[in-house]
C-alpha cells in the first residue's frame, strides 16, 4: 500500500488488513502506560475491583475482544480518540450531583463561547457527537420553537421552509442527519446554480467543510449567497481542529452553526459532539433534544458527565502548545526509526499539511531496502496488523463499521468487494506509513519491538 502520498484515513482503512490483542499483557507498556501525560489514559482506579467484571484487571480479555494500538487516526470505528485523566476526572465529578440538564447545558454553551472566542450572539452547546448535533440542528432551524412542529419532526408536512441545499460535492455519509430530520436535499454544482435553487420554501445551505477542495462555491462566498437571501448556513466541520484556531475563525465566517466532533481530536468523550451558533439556533437546538422528550433529539443524550467532560477537554485542547505536541509525534516517529534502521529501513520525510482541511496531522512512512529485505510494505503492514494479543492497526473487513445484506451487489468471495475509490494510487511495495497522533504512551517502543520482529523474521534479499 502506498501509504506515501494520498494518504487517508479512509483509504487506509480500506486497505488495511486484519488484527488484534492485550496490551495489559505487556508489562512494561503497563508500567509505560500509568504515568500520566500528555495523551495517557487515566489508568488509576477510583475503587480496586475484586469481583465480577474488571476483577482480572484486563476487561477487554473478559469479554473475549481484542484491543488495538491505533495508527489509523480518530476513527469511530475503532473508538475514536482516547480521553485524557483530566477529563476522566471531570466525568467522575460531574456525576456527583443530580442538576437540571437544561440549566447545565446552557452554562456548557456559555463556556465553550468563550472559550471558543465565539462571535456576539453566538453560544455554544453539547451534542452526542457531531453527527447529533446535526440532528438537532436542522430540527432547529425548520421547527424554531413551535411545540407542534417540534412533536411533529421527521413529518415536515406543512412546514413553510424544508429545502437544504448542498453543492454536489458536499454530499457524504452524513448528509444522512440531515435527512433523518425529514428535511429535503437540493443539490447543485455552481454559485449560479446555488442561487436559482433559492426559493420560498429553501431553509438553509449544508458546508461539508472537509470535502470543501472539492465544491465550487467557498464557505465565504456560501455565506454570503444565504445571508443576502435570508437562509441559514451550517458548516458541519467535525474532524477539522487542529488546528484549534478554526474553533473561532469558522464560526466567524458566518455560518449560522458550526460543529465539531469532541471524540476526534479534541479527546472528549466519545459520544460528545459541539455545536456553535446564533443563540436562538442552540435555543432551538436544545428544544429538539434530550432532556427534552417527544423529540427527534431525544435519542441525542448527553448526560451531565459527559457535558463535564468535554468541557475540560475543549479546555485543555485550546490551551496546548501544538508545537510542543507535533515534538512529541516526532519523538514516536524516531523510536520507530532508531529501531529499524539496521535493517535498511529508512524514515521518508514527514508528511504534514497543518492547512489540510480534516485530520492535520504529521503522517510518518519508513523505506524497505528491497536489495536487503524480501517483504513488501503491505505485508508488513499485515504482521503488524496480526500481531499476537494487541492488533497494530485496524481489523480488515470490520475497519469500515459493519455492512448489512445488500440483495442487489453482485456476489464476491471474500465477502465485501472492495470499493473503487477515485485517484487511489497504486500501492508502493517498498513504503509503510501510519499516524502516531493516537497512541499511547509506550506503543511506540511496542510498534518498534514488533517491526523488529517481523524485519528480523523476513527472508533477505
Ligand atoms: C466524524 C465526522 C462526523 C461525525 O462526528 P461524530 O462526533 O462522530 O458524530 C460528521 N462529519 C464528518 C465530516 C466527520 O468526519
Amino acid at each position: 500500500m502506498n501509504l506515501k502520498s494520498g494518504w487517508n484515513r479512509r483509504s487506509f482503512l480500506s486497505t488495511l488488513g486484519a488484527a488484534t490483542g492485550s496490551l495489559f499483557a505487556n508489562p512494561k507498556l503497563h508500567a509505560a502506560k500509568s504515568k500520566a501525560s500528555a495523551h495517557g489514559v487515566d489508568g488509576s482506579p477510583i475503587v480496586p475491583i475484586t469481583s465480577g467484571l474488571g476483577s482480572t484487571g484486563d476487561i477487554y480479555a473478559e469479554l473475549g475482544v481484542k484491543p488495538l494500538v491505533n495508527i489509523v487516526g480518530t476513527v469511530t470505528v475503532i473508538g475514536g480518540s482516547v480521553m485524557k485523566p483530566e477529563v476522566m476526572e471531570l466525568i467522575r465529578r460531574g456525576n456527583e450531583h443530580f442538576v437540571l440538564i437544561d440549566e447545565l447545558e446552557i452554562a456548557a454553551g456559555k463556556f465553550i463561547a468563550k472559550l471558543c472566542k465565539s462571535p456576539e450572539g453566538y453560544t455554544g452547546l453539547v451534542t452526542g457527537g457531531a453527527a447529533a448535533a446535526m440532528v438537532v440542528g436542522y430540527a432547529a432551524m425548520m421547527t424554531e420553537d413551535l411545540e407542534p412542529r417540534m412533536k411533529q419532526v421527521p413529518d415536515t408536512t406543512g412546514f413553510p421552509r424544508t429545502e437544504v441545499i448542498i453543492q454536489k460535492s458536499h454530499r457524504y455519509n452524513f448528509d444522512h442527519q440531515i435527512r433523518q430530520t425529514g428535511a429535503k436535499l437540493i443539490e447543485v454544482e455552481t454559485r449560479e446554480e446555488m442561487i436559482a435553487a433559492i426559493n420560498p420554501k429553501t431553509l438553509a445551505i449544508h458546508f461539508t467543510n472537509i470535502q470543501s477542495n472539492m465544491g465550487k462555491v467557498s464557505g465565504p462566498e456560501t455565506v454570503a449567497i444565504a445571508k443576502a437571501h435570508n437562509i441559514y448556513t451550517f458548516n458541519d466541520a467535525s474532524a477539522d481542529v487542529p488546528p484549534k484556531e478554526r474553533l473561532w475563525e469558522y464560526p466567524a465566517v458566518g455560518f449560522d452553526m458550526v460543529t465539531f466532533s469532541g471524540g476526534k481530536d479534541i479527546c472528549g468523550p466519545q459520544a460528545s459532539g459541539i455545536l456553535i451558533g446564533k443563540e436562538e439556533l442552540i435555543r432551538w437546538s436544545l428544544l429538539n433534544m434530550s432532556p427534552q422528550e417527544d423529540r427527534i433529539g431525544r435519542c441525542c443524550k448527553v448526560g451531565k458527565e459527559t457535558i463535564f467532560g468535554l468541557l475540560k477537554a475543549l479546555e485543555l485542547f485550546v490551551n496546548q502548545d501544538y508545537d510542543a505536541v507535533l515534538r512529541m509525534y516526532d519523538a514516536r516517529a524516531q523510536v520507530i526509526t532508531d529501531a529499524v534502521k539496521k535493517f535498511g529501513v529508512t524514515a521518508l520525510p514527514r508528511k504534514f499539511d497543518p492547512q489540510a482541511l480534516g485530520n492535520v496531522t504529521p503522517h510518518y512512512s519508513w523505506q524497505i531496502d528491497q536489495t536487503k529485505l524480501k517483504i513488501t510494505a503491505q505485508e508488513v503492514m499485515q504482521q503488524l496488523a496480526d500481531t499476537p494479543k494487541l492488533g497494530i492497526g485496524s481489523f480488515g473487513a470490520g475497519a469500515a463499521g459493519m455492512r448489512g445484506r445488500n440483495p442487489d451487489a453482485p456476489q464476491h468471495p471474500e465477502g465485501e468487494a472492495p470499493r473503487p475509490r477515485r485517484n487511489r494510487p497504486a500501492p508502493d511495495p517498498t513504503t509503510f506509513g501510519f499516524a502516531v497522533w493516537q497512541i499511547k504512551d509506550g506503543e511506540d517502543k511496542f510498534i518498534a519491538d514488533r517491526l523488529v520482529e517481523i524485519f528480523k523474521a523476513a527472508p533477505k534479499a
